[in-house]
């Protein structure tokens, strides 16, 4: 157990909590979740699910409509045909990268993960007793990967290469040439299996257009990817997310759900179902809001002294550097949350390549951003 690590986000959320309850004015930039309401339509989606009478348990892999609903959205937003059984429907995205790791990783296997990355691969990796090997995903490549460094980094004893793009939480977009590269090496490679994170698959911004690894149909017997209806839907409590395994993985994984959680909230499933099916706008206007806001955010800390700020090609976060303030990340965090307010998360959290930075969650209204900009400039002429 001491092996398992956690994600500090929560405890930031915690604090801020704690210190609102107190009579505090506290700006949250911390926790990553759309600060939107779920549309009502997928509201009332669950509703009419309970009252229907879907209070049962339901087929371990998700309802046969959802599976296919989303095999329908892969179609749509990929472009690639999939079969609605390799789909599975789980408790969210997370559980995914769980059931993943835990297949692939043992003692003595190596598992490639992006660092600074999402905190849960690191843990998990190294709770299921792998080597945890990161890879760096640097500032000066707008926090994407190098395929030739990645590729360089495999051995005989690699199981598992893990990718996010669009990242959390360096919002770095992968561009469509280092995967192709990379998925030319992987060739080479052919006991390497690969785990796609792509929950930020609908928010990219100027351009970047998002490259699905399911687009290479000869790794297809060895991807699993993961997406699901948190971000895309703001649907983070309900938990709900769905994976794709290649043919001779799912009923492993499907193994793995019915010994864990049986199978999703039956009303959640329908929510799902209401989500991929119904309008699709206001998902859409959330990601305008977030372009918006991602403008208005960049600009805003690098202007700030001692900071420097790429601009992210997608997701909802920024991810300034702030060696030049002097502060260690992890310092920064505690002393804006304390002394002004503003919860924010240290790149440590991320991964030890995330020091020297600190994320922003821009998933707050552009007033509360400003205002949350202005008080860190307060904070830092007083003691930088
Ligand atoms: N993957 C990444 C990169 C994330 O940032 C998150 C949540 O922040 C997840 C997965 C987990 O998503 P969920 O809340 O659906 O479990």
């Amino acid at each position: 157990m001491h092996r398992l690590g956690t994600e500090t986000a929560f405890e930031v959320l915690a604090r801020a909590e704690a210190l609102k309850n107190s009579g505090r004015d506290i700006i949250n930039l911390g926790i990553g979740q759309p600060d939107f309401k779920t549309p009502d339509h997928i509201v009332e989606a669950a509703i009419k699910a309970l009252r229907d009478g879907h209070h049962g348990y339901t087929p371990a892999p998700g309802i046969p409509e959802l599976r296919e609903a989303v095999a329908a959205d892969i179609v749509k937003n990929r472009g690639i045909e999939i079969d609605p059984k390799q789909v599975l429907v789980m408790p969210g995205g997370k559980v995914t990268m769980f059931f993943a790791i835990l297949m692939f990783g043992e003692a003595g296997a190596e598992i490639l993960y992006p660092n600074p990355g999402f905190p849960i691969y690191e843990s998990v990796i190294e709770f299921s007793g792998a080597q945890a090997i990161p890879i760096p995903l640097l500032e000066d490549r707008d926090f994407s990967f190098n395929a030739d460094s990645v590729l360089s980094q495999i051995t005989p004893r690699t199981r598992l290469v893990i990718l996010n793009s669009p990242a959390n939480p360096t919002g770095g977009a992968v561009a469509k040439v280092e995967v192709d590269k990379l998925v030319a090496g992987l060739a080479e490679h052919p006991e390497v299996a690969i785990l796609s994170d792509e929950i930020y698959s609908r928010m990219c911004y100027d351009g970047h257009d998002h490259v699905s690894l399911l687009h290479y149909p000869e790794i297809h017997d060895r991807l699993i990817l993961l997406d699901g209806w948190s971000k895309t839907y703001a649907m983070t409590g309900w938990r709900l997310g769905y994976s794709v395994w290649p043919e001779t993985l799912v009923d492993q994984a499907t193994r793995l759900a019915v010994n864990c959680h049986s199978c999703v909230n039956a009303s959640a499933q329908y929510a799902g179902l209401a989500a991929l099916e119904g309008p699709q706008i206001n998902a859409t206007q959330m990601v305008a809001a977030f372009d918006e806001r991602r403008k208005v955010i960049v600009e805003q800390l690098n202007a700030l002294p001692g900071f420097r700020c790429r601009m992210p090609g997608g997701a909802f976060y920024a991810f300034p550097n702030i060696e030049d303030t002097g502060f260690d990340a992890k310092t920064l965090q505690n002393r804006l949350l304390e002394e002004v307010g503003v919860a924010t998360v240290a790149g440590t959290s991320f991964g030890a390549l995330g020091e020297g930075f600190i994320r922003f969650s821009y998933a707050s209204s552009t007033e509360s951003i400003i205002e949350a900009v202005e008080r860190i400039h307060g904070f830092l002429s007083q003691s930088m």
